[in-house]
């Protein structure tokens, strides 16, 4: 057969040819991909064997706990508080400081040692090189006292299973007691805080350092150095103890 085509028609078959190829060829790449994005035939991923919980099912947990903390109505506190102040920080910390329950800066912000006693406890923290946001802080109550009287027994007593799951799902290396309703309370001790700081205890297997709270050394700011002395002491099994 005799070729009729010109030279220049030719050329531009062969290129609409060429672009016909290129398109067809896309478009099965794309249905190709298409069938991986949605091949609901392929069995799913098996999840690892573990004995350990995973770390996002804690926090989970957590989350709960804190949920059920938000909308306690046990004791007459509830009636008066304006936030509940459950605790902040990080749940892998190795240390959880523990005070007594939270004042009115507390309470307006729902954070816990937010008002001058916190900016001391801040300074403490900075002063053993770590951060806030390094440690977990957290009060023996979820719910401030008015008029800041001391936490009472009923209280106490309603309120201390949620510290206890909080520390049970953080599990610290260590908890610092931050004054004598803490050290007394999570020890089950008449002792006076005078003689508990200083040395460590235990609790559920923890170890805990009673210490002076943040609020007493804003009075008496001569107790600071031994504070330090207990912090140091903290400090020092953190860099040689293990989680127990
Ligand atoms: N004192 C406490 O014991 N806890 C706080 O959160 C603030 C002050």
């Amino acid at each position: 057969m005799t070729d009729t085509l010109s030279p220049l028609s030719r050329d531009a078959m062969q290129q609409e040819l060429l672009s016909v190829v290129k398109s067809v060829k896309g478009q099965v790449l794309n249905a190709q991909n298409l069938y991986v994005a949605v091949d609901w035939k392929k069995p799913a991923t098996p999840p690892p064997k573990t004995t350990a919980l995973p770390a996002r099912q804690d926090r989970q947990t957590f989350e709960e706990l804190r949920r059920e903390v938000a909308g306690c109505t046990q004791c007459a506190l509830a009636k008066t508080r304006k936030n509940v102040v459950f605790g902040d920080g990080n749940l892998s910390a190795r240390i959880v400081f523990v005070g007594e329950a939270p004042g009115a800066d507390e309470d307006e912000q729902g954070l816990p040692f937010v008002g001058r006693a916190g900016q001391l406890l801040t300074n403490i923290i900075k002063a053993m090189g770590l951060e806030r946001k390094d440690v977990y802080i957290c009060n023996i109550l979820k719910c401030r006292p008015p008029g800041n009287r001391n936490p009472q027994p009923d209280e106490i007593r309603l309120c201390e299973p949620y510290l206890k799951r909080q520390l049970q799902l953080i599990a610290p290396q260590i908890i610092c007691a931050l004054g004598s309703f803490a050290a007394k309370t999570l020890l089950k001790t008449e002792t006076p805080i005078t003689a508990l700081r200083g040395r460590f205890q235990t609790y559920a297997g923890i170890k805990l350092m009673p210490t002076y709270h943040p609020a007493y050394l804003l009075r008496n700011p001569s107790a600071k150095k031994q504070v330090w002395e207990d912090v140091q002491l903290i400090m020092k099994e953190i860099e040689t103890g293990e989680r127990s």
